[in-house]
C-alpha cells in the first residue's frame, strides 16, 4: 500500500454527476413523467394566481393525421411564447385546441365505411366521425407532449366537444338574430364529385384542359342604334368561352363601358365560297379574334364605345331566349373579344352583372354537375343532346350543336391554371346554390353608436391589432375588404347542424330566440345527433306559424356549417366560456391591457383569423385579438415544399425519437420563423451538435460548482476579482438582451447569442482562463470562491434564461445546481433572472472599459501563437508577455499597472506579464512599419494629441522554473516535503488545504 502521494491529486478538477451523454431519446419520457406525476401544469396555474394575465389562445390544428414538421414549428413557437411569459411573470395558460369537423374526416369514413354508410343511421356515422377525430387528437397530443410543449393536454378544447357544439350553434344564431344571415342563391365552388360546396380554402389551382370556342351571338336590335354607319345591316357579336356547358345558362353580354369597340366586315372561306359578315368585338382585341376566327381579311365599319352597346339584344345561339347586352367594368383586353358570355349561375362576377340588369340566377346544373335545359328556352318536343349530361360531358355535344347552326366561329384546347377540389383534385365548377350567408354589407352600429357596415367595422378593428410582421395587417385588410359575403353552409353531415326550420310554404326560416336557445340546450345535453334524431314536433313548439305567411308545415334544414365558422367562433367557445380563461379574457375585452395572442402560419390571414375577426366583430364588436403573429412556411435545403414525393421531408416525431425532442426545439429556435425556414436531416444534425456544445458547457460549469454552498460561501459583488465583475457584467448584458428577445419573439436571436455566450464567453475564454485558479488554488480561497460566485451566477441565470426553449435540459442542470432552500421543484416554476440580480451595475461603462484588454489580448494571442509555430514553447505557461508603452503625462490605459498584473495573467493565460513604460520612439522602432518617417510624423504629433496607442505587445519564454503542480513558471518553487518544484503559491494553497508536506511515500493527510 506505499504508492507515492500524488501531487496532481491535490488540484480542485471539476466533477459533477450530471451525465455528459444527454440520451436524449430515453431521458426525455422519463422527464415528461415526472412533469406528470408532479403535476407540472396545474402547480403553474397555482404558481400563476395574481400575476398579470397574458393569454395565447391557440388555433386548432386539424385532427386528420400525425403532426408534421409545420404543427411542430407552430406548437414550439407557442411553447416559447407560453413559458417565456410564465417565467417572465405572467400567468399565461395555454389550452391547445383540435379542429374536428368537416369534409377531410367524413370523406376517410366514407371510404372506410362504403356502401355500409348508406344504411347507417347519421348518429353512427357522426360517431364513426367522430371516433376518428379523437384517435388523433390523441395521438397529435401525445406527440405535441412528446416535444416538450407545456399546456393542458388532458382538457384540450375540441371543435367536436359537445359544449363547443353547442356554443358554435349559439353563435350563429347570434348571427341569425342580429340579421346578419340571409339564404340566397350564389355561385359558390362546387365540387361534382364530393356534392359540396367549396370555401375559398378549400380550392386548389391546377392545370386543366378546356375547350376554347369562339360563339357568334346575332343582334336582334336595332344595328342603326349603335352607330348609323351599321344601319339595316346583319351584325353579330363574338363571345369567347373555355366552359360551353354554361352556354345554356348565358343570359348577358357583357361590355367594357369605356373600351372602344369596332364593327368588323370579315371575310370567310376560301375564293370559291367567299363569306362576309359584321362583327362587333373590342379593338385591341380585333386583331387576335381576327388570327383565331381565321378571318382572311377584316374591314373596319364603325368604331364606337362600348357604352353604345348596352340594351342592345341578341339571338342565344341555341335556346329560344333573347340576351342582354350589359355593361361591366371587370371585362378586360388581353383575352377573348371583350364580348363576355354572362352566366349568373356559374360566376361571381356574372352573378352581380345578373344582380344589377336583374337577371334570373337559377341554375340548371344539378349537384352532380348534370346539364338541363331552361323549359322555357326549349320549345321542342325532344329534349336538347345535352339535357342531363354531365358539364365536361355536355361540352363536346353543345359544340356540335354550336357548328351545326353556324354559330361556332373557332374550337381549340387550352390548357390552363383551374380551380380543383383540394380533397379529391378534381375540377370545380361555379354553380349558384342555395345557400346561408353572412352578409358582409349587414348595417352594424361601432361603439360609439355610429352606423356603418360589418365589412367596415371589421377593416377597422384590424387596425387596432398589432401585426407581425407588419404586412399581415394590409393582407388582411384587403382579403375582408375585398371578400364576397361568406357562405357558411356546407351539404354534408360532419359538423354543427344549422339547426333551423324552414317553412314549406315561403321557404323563409323561424327566427325565434326562445326556440334557438332551447335547441342550444339541446345540442348541450344530447349532442348534435339530436338534429338528425328528434321528431320536428318535439322540438318546434305546439301551433308553430311562420311568421311570414302564416303556414304550419315546416321541414328541418339539413346543411351544416362552415367548418371555419366553428374555428373561427373558438373566442366564444373557449376563451370566453372555458373556467380557466374566461376572467382573462374578460379583462382583455374590457381593455384591462391584457394580451391575447393569435400565432400561426402565415396562410390563416384567410383562415382563422378571418373568421375569428368576423365572428367577433359581428357579435363582440370587436376583434378577438390585439396581437396577430404569423410564421412562414418550412421548406427543405433548396427552398422546395416538403413532399412525399420529393422524400424530403423532415418528420419531427422521428427527430425526437432518434435526436430528441430538444433538438427539435433547437432547430425552431434557430429559425427565422417570419420568413420561411429550412429544415433537413443535415440542419436537424447541426442542430444535434450545437446542443452537445451547449451540454458541456453546462457540465463544465457545473462541475467547477463542485462543492460550493451559494449561502456559506458566496462573494459580496463589492469584492469580486475585475475579471469575475466583467463576466458578471457580460452576463446581465445578455440577459437583458434575451429578456427583450423573448419580449419580441426574436427566438433566433437567443439562439445565436447563447451559442456565442457559451462558446465565446464561456469555453473560448472565461472558463478556460480560470482554470489556474479553479485547480490550483484553495477551495477556501476569496479568489476561487469569487470565481465560484459568478460561475453559478451565470449557470443559474443561463438555465432560467433557456429554460422556454431547452426545456428538458434546463430542467435536467436545475437538478444538479447547488442546493438552495426553497427553490422551486422544476425551473419551469421559476422566474426569468433579473438583470439588476446578477450585477447592480449597469453594464455598458464596464463592458466598455474591457473593450481595449480584448484588443491587447488579441495581440497578446499572435505573439504567444508564433512562438508556438517556431516551436519555442508549447504551452502558453511557458511564456511571459510584455506590453511596451510610452512614457507619457497623458495617462495610461486603466489595466496598464502593477495592480492589474494578476488579472492580465490570468486573461492572458501565461505565467508572467510585464509592463514597461520607454520612449515612443523607441517603440516606434520596434514595430513592423516602424520606419524613420512614420517616426517623424509621429514625434511631430507628439505634445499636440496623445498617442495612447503607440505600444508594442511582445511574447518571451517565461523565466522562473516550472511549479510541478500548477505548471507555472514562477520565480520561487521549493520542495514541499517529498514533492519537488512546488510554487510559493501553491504550497500556500496546500496549506489552506490543510494538506501537509508528505515526508515518504504514504499518502498526504
Ligand atoms: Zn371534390
Ligand atoms: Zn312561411
Ligand atoms: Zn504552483
Amino acid at each position: 500500500m506505499s504508492s507515492a502521494p500524488e501531487l496532481k491529486a491535490t488540484l480542485t478538477l471539476p466533477y459533477t454527476a450530471f451525465p455528459m451523454k444527454a440520451n436524449l431519446p430515453q431521458n426525455e419520457p422519463l422527464r415528461l413523467k415526472r412533469w406528470a406525476s408532479m403535476r407540472l401544469y396545474e402547480e403553474l396555474r397555482k404558481a400563476g394566481q395574481g400575476r398579470p394575465a397574458y393569454l395565447l389562445h391557440d388555433g386548432p390544428p386539424y385532427a386528420n393525421g400525425p403532426i408534421h414538421l409545420g404543427h411542430a414549428l407552430n406548437k414550439g413557437l407557442k411553447d416559447f411564447v407560453v413559458k417565456s411569459k410564465t417565467m417572465a411573470g405572467y400567468d399565461a395558460p395555454y389550452v391547445p385546441g383540435f379542429d374536428c369537423h368537416g369534409l377531410p374526416i367524413e370523406i376517410k369514413v366514407d371510404e372506410h365505411l362504403g356502401r355500409k354508410k348508406l344504411e347507417m343511421p347519421v348518429p353512427d356515422v357522426l360517431e364513426a366521425c367522430r371516433a376518428y377525430a379523437q384517435k388523433f387528437v390523441d395521438l397529435q397530443t401525445s406527440q405535441f407532449e412528446r416535444i416538450g410543449c407545456f399546456g393542458r393536454w388532458s382538457k384540450p378544447y375540441k371543435t367536436m366537444d359537445r359544449a363547443y357544439e353547442a356554443h358554435t350553434l349559439e353563435a350563429f344564431y347570434g348571427f341569425l338574430e342580429k340579421g346578419f344571415v340571409f339564404r340566397g342563391l350564389k355561385p359558390v365552388y362546387w365540387c361534382i364529385h364530393d356534392r359540396t360546396a367549396l370555401a375559398e380554402a378549400e380550392v386548389e389551382y391546377a392545370m386543366h384542359t378546356s375547350p376554347s370556342v369562339y360563339v357568334r351571338y346575332q343582334l336582334t336590335s336595332d344595328p342603326g342604334a349603335i352607330d348609323p354607319a351599321l344601319a339595316g345591316k346583319q351584325v353579330s357579336t363574338i363571345i369567347w368561352t373555355t366552359t360551353p356547358w354554361t352556354l345554356p345558362a348565358s343570359l348577358a353580354v357583357a361590355f367594357h363601358p369605356d373600351f372602344e369597340y369596332v364593327a368588323l366586315e370579315a371575310t370567310t372561306g376560301d375564293s370559291c365560297c367567299e363569306q362576309t359578315s359584321i362583327y362587333i368585338v373590342a379593338a385591341d382585341l380585333a386583331a387576335q379574334v381576327a388570327v383565331d376566327c381565321k378571318f382572311s381579311a377584316t374591314k373596319e365599319l364603325a368604331r364606337f364605345k362600348g357604352s353604345q352597346l348596352e340594351h342592345t339584344t341578341y339571338q342565344h345561339p341555341f335556346l329560344d331566349r333573347s340576351i342582354l347586352g350589359v355593361l361591366a367594368t371587370y371585362v378586360t383586353a388581353d383575352t377573348g373579344t371583350g364580348a363576355v358570355h354572362t352566366a349568373p349561375a356559374h360566376g361571381m362576377d356574372d352573378f352581380y352583372t345578373g344582380v344589377r340588369y336583374n337577371l334570373d340566377p337559377t341554375c340548371r346544373v344539378d349537384a352532380t354537375g348534370h346539364v338541363h335545359v331552361d323549359p322555357a328556352a326549349w320549345n321542342h318536343a325532344a329534349p336538347p343532346a345535352f339535357e342531363g349530361l354531365k358539364v365536361w360531358a355536355a361540352n363536346p355535344v353543345i359544340i356540335a350543336m354550336l357548328e351545326e347552326r353556324g354559330a361556332l366561329l373557332a374550337s381549340a384546347d387550352l390548357n390552363h391554371s383551374y380551380p380543383h377540389c383540394w380533397r379529391c383534385h378534381k375540377p370545380v365548377i361555379y354553380r349558384a346554390t342555395e345557400q346561408w350567408f353572412i352578409g358582409m354589407e349587414t348595417p352594424v352600429k361601432r361603439a360609439d353608436g355610429s352606423e356603418t357596415t360589418f365589412r367596415q367595422l371589421a377593416v377597422e378593428e384590424i387596425d387596432k391589432v398589432i401585426w407581425d410582421p407588419a404586412w399581415g395587417k394590409e393582407r388582411i385588410t384587403n382579403m375582408i375588404a375585398t371578400r364576397p359575403d361568406w357562405c357558411i353552409s356546407r351539404q354534408r353531415i360532419w359538423g354543427v347542424p344549422i339547426a333551423v326550420f324552414m317553412c314549406e310554404k315561403c321557404n323563409k326560416p323561424i327566427i325565434d330566440p326562445a326556440l334557438n336557445r332551447s335547441i342550444v340546450d339541446r345540442f348541450q345535453r344530447e349532442g348534435i345527433e339530436s338534429w338528425a334524431t328528434t321528431p320536428t314536433e318535439d322540438i318546434l313548439p305546439a301551433g308553430a306559424k311562420c311568421a311570414h305567411c302564416g303556414g304550419t308545415e315546416f321541414r328541418k334544414e339539413t346543411d351544416i356549417l362552415d367548418v371555419w365558422f366553428d374555428s373561427g367562433t373558438s373566442w366564444y367557445a373557449v376563451a370566453e366560456s372555458d373556467p380557466e380563461l374566461k376572467e382573462i379574457y374578460k379583462g382583455f375585452q374590457q381593455n384591462n391591457g391584457t394580451e391575447v395572442l393569435y400565432l400561426e402560419g402565415g396562410d390563416q390571414h384567410r383562415g382563422w383569423f378571418h373568421s375569428s375577426l368576423l365572428t367577433s366583430v359581428a357579435l363582440r364588436g370587436r376583434a378577438p385579438y390585439n396581437h396577430v403573429a404569423t410564421a412562414g412556411w418550412t421548406l427543405d435545403e433548396q427552398g422546395r415544399a416538403m413532399s412525399k414525393s420529393l422524400g424530403n421531408g423532415v418528420d419531427p416525431v422521428d427527430i425526437a425519437n432518434r435526436l430528441g425532442g430538444e433538438i427539435v426545439r433547437l432547430w425552431v429556435a434557430s429559425v427565422d420563423f417570419r420568413e420561411d425556414m429550412a429544415a433537413s436531416e443535415n440542419l436537424m444534425k447541426r442542430c444535434a451538435d450545437i446542443y452537445r456544445k451547449l451540454r458541456n458547457t453546462f457540465r463544465f460549469l457545473l462541475g467547477n460548482l463542485n462543492g460550493f454552498e451559494p449561502l456559506r460561501d458566496q462573494i459580496a459583488e463589492a469584492d469580486l476579482l475585475p475579471l469575475d465583475r466583467y463576466m458578471l457584467a457580460r452576463t446581465r448584458e445578455l440577459t437583458e438582451n434575451v429578456l427583450g428577445w423573448y419580449a419580441a419573439f426574436e427566438f433566433h436571436r437567443i439562439y445565436h447569442a447563447i451559442n456565442d455566450f457559451a462558446v465565446i464567453d464561456l469555453s473560448n475564454f472565461y472558463l478556460d482562463v480560470l482554470k489556474d485558479r479553479m485547480y490550483t488554488f484553495a477551495p477556501t480561497s476569496k479568489e476561487r470562491l469569487s470565481a465560484q460566485t459568478v460561475l453559478w451566477k451565470i449557470t443559474e441565470a443561463l438555465t432560467r434564461l433557456v429554460a422556454p426553449i431547452l426545456s428538458f435540459t434546463a430542467d435536467e442542470v436545475w437538478d444538479y445546481l447547488p442546493k438552495v432552500e426553497g427553490r422551486e421543484a422544476s425551473v419551469h416554476l421559476a422566474q426569468f433572472p433579473k438583470p439588476e440580480g446578477i450585477f447592480s451595475e449597469d453594464p455598458a461603462a464596464l463592458l466598455k472599459k474591457w473593450e481595449t484588454i480584448f484588443e491587447f489580448r488579441k495581440e497578446a494571442l499572435v505573439e504567444i501563437e508564433a512562438m508556438r509555430q517556431r516551436k519555442e514553447i508549447g504551452k502558453s505557461l511557458e511564456c511571459k508577455i510584455r506590453f511596451l508603452f510610452r512614457k507619457s503625462s497623458e495617462g495610461t490605459h486603466w489595466f496598464a499597472d502593477s495592480k492589474h498584473l494578476l488579472m492580465l495573467k490570468e486573461i492572458l493565460n501565461v505565467s508572467e506579464v510585464e509592463i514597461l513604460y520607454i520612449d515612443q520612439n523607441e517603440i516606434l522602432k520596434m514595430l513592423p512599419h516602424g520606419n524613420d518617417d512614420d517616426i517623424k510624423l509621429w514625434a511631430a504629433n507628439d505634445g499636440i494629441e496623445p498617442q495612447l496607442d503607440v505600444h508594442k505587445v511582445t511574447a518571451l519564454p517565461a523565466s522562473g522554473t516550472k511549479c510541478a503542480r500548477c505548471w507555472n513558471y514562477m520565480p520561487e518553487v521549493a520542495d514541499y516535503g517529498i514533492w519537488q518544484n512546488v510554487c510559493t503559491r501553491c504550497s500556500e494553497a496546500l496549506h489552506e488545504m490543510h494538506i501537509d508536506p508528505p515526508q515518504s511515500t504514504e499518502a498526504a493527510q
